[in-house]
């Protein structure tokens, strides 16, 4: 739900976390690079009876499994419909067509000044730090991009920050992806230190969800760039159900905290994953026990293959209503849908 731009990702360097050589990889890029990405293994490692196997490899053929060490240790053995477990277990209905859902939901290409860089809202303008993700959750739009794994090349990167420069009502640089904490901090903090010196830019927003995938990503060299640039700092996580945030991804928020850094959370409503009142309460709660205050509760973008994930317009806001009742104000989710061409998220 986060990179918007296929676009973009043609690049040069191959300096994805995937390859950097073994003796120089970070803990969080070893834990990346170890990632369970074959279907039979997810299905062993979690218990789950074979007849799990077909729809999973189905599915993997349509959209690779991949899913970190650390994501897999919250989730139950043995429980098919583990809402962890759910969000990233490939099934033969992705492979269904379902009339209303298609490639490219968002239709994103229009809105590209350059490559690598989206300008559709007001005042702030999103940056693809990485097209590579820690994780792939079987809802994503971005399902069917297939590619690469390759980080932006410099060059791209010196055109978007002379947009960002010649551009005086930008003031804030959304740093996504993918996943932007996939590059490695060298490459970051370099971006970082280029951005601080743009004298209109006042926020940098990260939109990330490796610091819940991998929580090791959160290290020191991480925190070194982050709590020294100037500008203010906005991570926004992504997390959908309570059980994902255990007591290292409490941790990497506290220290992500200590860096800084104002917490947010986005979620989707998924059905089967966090599709109850109780369920989002306790997402709610759960994020403000963390230090991180719930932002946004996307509704699903019509993509091919995550059908069985809808839940309809009327069911969310009932959730919502049902949400009202028990959260106070400021633990309540804003619901919105992203609809092509509008100049904001749509509140539902
Ligand atoms: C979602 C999004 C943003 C951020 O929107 P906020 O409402 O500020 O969180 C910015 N640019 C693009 C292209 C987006 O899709
Ligand atoms: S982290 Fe998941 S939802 Fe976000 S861009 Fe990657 S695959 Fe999509």
């Amino acid at each position: 739900m986060i990179t918007r731009s296929p676009s973009v990702l043609q690049s040069q360097e191959s300096t994805h976390p995937d390859v950097t050589p073994l003796a120089l990889q970070s803990a969080w890029q070893a834990q990346l690079s170890q990632a369970i990405r074959d279907p039979g293994e997810l299905c062993r490692r979690l218990g789950l009876d074979g007849g799990w196997l077909p729809g999973a490899e189905r599915g993997h053929s349509l959209f690779e499994v991949r899913v970190p060490e650390a994501f897999l240790s919250r989730m139950r053995p043995g429980d098919p419909q583990d809402p962890l477990l759910r969000q990233v277990l490939p099934l033969a209905a992705e492979g269904e067509v379902v009339r209303g859902y298609v490639s490219d939901p968002l239709a994103e290409a229009d809105h590209t000044p350059g490559r690598g860089l989206i300008h559709k809202y007001a005042g702030r303008v999103l940056l693809i730090a990485s097209p590579a993700c820690a994780v792939n959750c079987r809802y994503c739009f971005r399902r069917h991009f297939p590619y690469g794994e390759n980080t932006p090349s410099r060059t791209q990167w010196e055109d978007s920050l002379e947009y960002l420069r010649d551009d005086v009502s930008i003031t804030e640089a959304i740093l996504s992806g993918g996943d932007p904490l996939a590059a490695s901090d060298r490459q970051l903090a370099w971006l970082a230190e280029r951005l601080a010196a743009i004298p209109h830019l006042k926020r940098l927003r990260l939109h990330t969800r490796l610091p819940v995938v991998i929580p090791d990503r959160v290290d020191d060299a991480l925190l070194h760039w982050l709590s020294t640039t100037r500008l203010q700092k906005v991570v926004v996580l992504h997390i959908n159900h309570a059980n994902e945030i255990d007591d290292a991804v409490a941790a990497a928020c506290e220290r992500l905290k200590g860096a800084g850094v104002t917490l947010l959370n986005q979620s989707v409503l998924l059905r089967g994953v966090n599709d109850s009142v109780e369920t989002l309460a306790n997402l709610s709660e759960r994020l403000f026990e963390a230090g991180v205050l719930p932002y946004y509760l996307h509704v699903l973008d019509p993509v091919a293959g995550a059908a069985h994930f809808d839940v309809t317009d009327e069911e969310a806001r009932e959730l919502i209503a049902g949400l009202r009742g028990q959260l106070p104000g400021f633990l309540m989710p804003r619901l919105v849908r992203e609809i092509p061409g509008e100049a904001s998220k749509t509140p539902l």
